[in-house]
């Protein structure tokens, strides 16, 4: 489903990316793995079309995103969660989580936020607070939701457990499980590999812009251990 063919990413003279290839097949969780540094969130920002590539294709069902500009992406059904926690402080966080929704009529976007708030019981405690306000957990679970809200057939999510409190991975990782089961395909980044895996159905191990090993998520525990990202 996605496919990413010998891309490599370049900033200035530093290359992030080089001649990197892996596959994303249509239905399952892919994880990648790596340190700082990795190249981690250079992929996923070069399939979004937020860093510029010097070359390679992006395939999304055989459709080079390439030649898609980045404003276009989002319509090819791309959900997309950046590393850090980026919330609107000043919007509150129902407005946050539906601002990924905007192409929905308002009958859609209040069952998305239903559903959603049916996995983070939080979105309905506070939907009307303001964002700025939540803890940094809670803004995580705002970030992913939003990259969710639309429905997404892809989805991107860049270091999701990135410093969280159990309470907050255990219920991201049973959302990314019930959007598996519903058929979406995940494409996601970890630092800290442990918990990635246990909802992971594959992954790759990247360093210095490259892949180092790929594989099921038995043989990435392996090779993970063994590097030292648990
Ligand atoms: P992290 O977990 O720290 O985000 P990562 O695996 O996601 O790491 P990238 O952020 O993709 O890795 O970085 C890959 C390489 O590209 C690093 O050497 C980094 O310093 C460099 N890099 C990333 N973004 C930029 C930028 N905007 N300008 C210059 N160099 C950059």
């Amino acid at each position: 489903m996605l496919e990413v063919r010998d891309l490599t990413v370049q900033y200035g003279g530093i290359q992030a990316l080089n001649r990197i290839s892996i596959t994303v097949p249509a239905g399952e969780t892919v994880i990648l793995i790596g340190a700082n540094g990795a190249g981690k969130s250079s992929l996923i920002n070069a399939i979004i079309g937020m860093v510029p590539i010097r070359s390679g294709q992006i395939l999304l069902d055989g459709k080079d995103l390439t030649q898609v500009h980045a404003a276009d992406r989002a319509a090819c059904r791309i959900g997309y969660s950046p590393e850090g926690r980026r919330v609107f402080p000043t919007m509150t966080v129902q407005d946050n989580v539906l601002a990924g929704a905007a192409r929905l009529g308002r009958a859609e976007q209040a069952r998305a936020y239903e559903r959603l708030a049916g996995m983070f019981p939080m979105l309905a405690q506070r939907a009307g607070d303001l964002a700025g306000l939540l803890s940094g957990g809670q803004q995580q679970v705002v970030a992913i939701a939003r990259a969710m809200s639309a429905g997404p057939r892809l989805l991107l999510l860049d270091e999701p457990f990135l410093g969280l409190a159990p309470v907050w991975i255990r219920q991201i990782s049973d959302a990314i499980r019930q959007f598996r089961a519903e058929g979406v395909t995940v494409l996601m980044t970890e630092q800290m590999a442990l918990p990635a895996l246990k909802v992971a159905t594959r992954g790759y191990v990247m360093r210095g812009g490259v892949v180092l090993r790929q594989g099921g998520i038995e043989e990435l525990r392996g090779a993970a251990l063994a590097e030292e990202y648990l």
